[in-house]
């Protein structure tokens, strides 16, 4: 592993950002841009054409048909792209490129910036193996289980897994989106979950390596928000609880996480800025943890900016969209660690245009929208009366969110916010998020990552 602090872009510059994106995070990466006074470059598939984030750029370019894979995901038609604009950095946003160390090598070797971490920090924390490793030589406490790729040898794997006690769970080490796992209660299903995991990871992620680790049985999901210059600066900007999950995907995240006392976490957050110092991260990044009966476990670190990012911008006051493309310009951060203090409670509610109840995409054209506005209320969305929503992408229209002096006061300002939020013509989960947001439990906070299909499984029993 490369421990040397990468410098061969400290003095990039550029005026002009081409944004590999689309939907909100486009219209929030544009902003920052606009901020910095830098120009963009917006690109769209066949499907988003009339998307209106491409009136406020310098060029707006159709890269392919509507099919992901043959747009936002066709790396040679956006380097194109940003040839033809003159381009000379390119933001991946979230999701589509952004954890692809391909893309990234494609950028450097064509001489632009990408508007993230080095290549070889994607890599090594896409490899969850070689991630763990990582974490654990820089001091990162990770989920008990061994930091190397399960062996053939029957034997071996059995006594691994009594080592570490049932239940375990077996991980695909190219594995992302919630894939690529299994949890085995029992030696008697060991032998079957391994080959069953082995046969999807090398079928899906195109590697059959996987690892096993404990099974945490009620954790919480929590996550520590990193940004690192090329100047040797490491900052955590504090904690985010994501636990609120359906089928591994968020649903509604918060900082600070509930609960969690300062010195409990202080330490852990030094080591995720140590672990980027030893692996020469820079830009933004996450490190994911589970949280159970009072410690941290390292699952995975995602090397991109996060969709739920504002509500550490919130609490942290730190502008993060503008300080990553800052790195990227070469500019030391703009603070130090002594300098960050989290005030206050956020929360963001991800508002998806889906069926409230069946959780069914839900595509159309939006006739009617108005939002909450005023203080400590943040809408960050790429959406107008009349935008046609595509059945194409991901559900995600808008996320809410909401600041305030303490969790209380930010559950009660998110539910008025969501109370009078108004998107017609299609279906959204409006409703369901305002079920949850006036629960009891979700009220007094600290519920671990099953809670929400619990819930929904008590609402609307099978
Ligand atoms: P992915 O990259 O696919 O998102 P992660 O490693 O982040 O995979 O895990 C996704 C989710 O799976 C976690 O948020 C958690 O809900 C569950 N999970 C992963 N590892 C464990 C574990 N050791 N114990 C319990 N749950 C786990």
């Amino acid at each position: 592993m490369s421990v040397c602090l990468v410098v061969e872009k400290a003095n990039a510059s550029f005026d002009t950002v081409l944004i590999a994106n689309r939907g909100e995070i486009a219209v929030r990466i544009q902003k920052a841009c606009h901020s910095l006074g830098l120009k963009t470059v917006m690109i769209c598939s066949e499907a988003d054409r009339s998307a209106k984030y491409g009136e406020a750029a310098e060029h707006f370019l159709c890269v392919g048909p509507s099919a992901a894979a043959k747009s936002y995901l066709n790396q040679d038609a956006i380097l194109l792209a940003a040839r033809l604009t003159g381009a000379g950095a390119i933001h991946p946003g979230y999701g589509f490129l952004s954890e692809k160390s391909s893309f990234a090598e494609a950028i450097d070797g064509a001489g632009l910036v990408f508007v993230g971490p080095p290549a070889s920090a994607i890599a090594t924390m896409g490899d969850k193996i070689a991630a763990k490793r990582a974490m654990i030589s820089a001091g990162v406490p990770c989920v008990p289980g061994p930091d190397t790729a399960l062996p053939d040898d029957r034997e071996l794997v059995e006594r691994t897994a009594r080592e570490i006690g049932y239940p375990v769970i077996i991980k695909a080490s190219g594995g992302g989106g919630g894939r690529g796992m299994r949890v085995v209660s029992g030696p008697e299903q060991l032998h079957e979950a391994i080959a069953l995991t082995r046969e999807e990871a090398r079928q899906a992620f195109g590697s059959a390596e996987l690892y096993m680790e404990k099974f945490l049985q009620h954790p919480r999901h929590i996550e520590i928000q990193v940004v690192c210059d090329n100047h040797g600066n490491a900052v955590w900007l504090g904690h985010r609880d994501c636990s609120m999950q359906r089928r591994h995907q968020k649903v509604v995240e918060e900082a600070p996480a509930p609960g969690i006392a300062a010195d409990t976490i202080g330490p852990v957050g030094q080591a995720c800025v140590e672990a980027c110092r030893q692996i020469g991260y820079r830009g933004v990044g996450t490190f994911e943890f589970l949280y159970e009966d009072g410690r941290f476990y390292f699952i995975e670190m995602n090397t991109r900016l996060q969709v739920e990012h504002p509500v550490t911008e919130m609490t942290s006051g730190v502008d993060i969209v503008k300080e990553q493309i800052g790195v990227a310009q070469g500019r030391p951060l703009a603070f130090r660690q002594a300098e960050i203090v989290c005030n206050g409670h956020s929360i963001e509610c991800r508002i998806n245009a889906e069926d409230p109840d069946s959780f069914l995409p839900s595509a159309g054209t939006i006739n009617d929208l108005s939002f909450l506005e005023g203080p400590g209320v943040r809408v960050d969305t790429h959406i107008h009366a009349g935008y046609r929503v595509s059945p194409y992408y991901d559900s995600l229209i808008a996320k809410l969110i909401v600041h305030a002096e303490s969790r209380p006061a930010a559950i009660a300002r998110m539910r008025d916010a969501l109370a009078a939020t108004r998107i017609g013509g299609i279906s959204t989960n409006l409703p369901f998020l305002r079920a949850l947001l006036d629960d009891e439990e979700f009220g007094r906070g600290e519920t671990d990552i099953h809670y929400l299909e619990h819930w929904l499984k008590q609402r609307r029993p099978a």
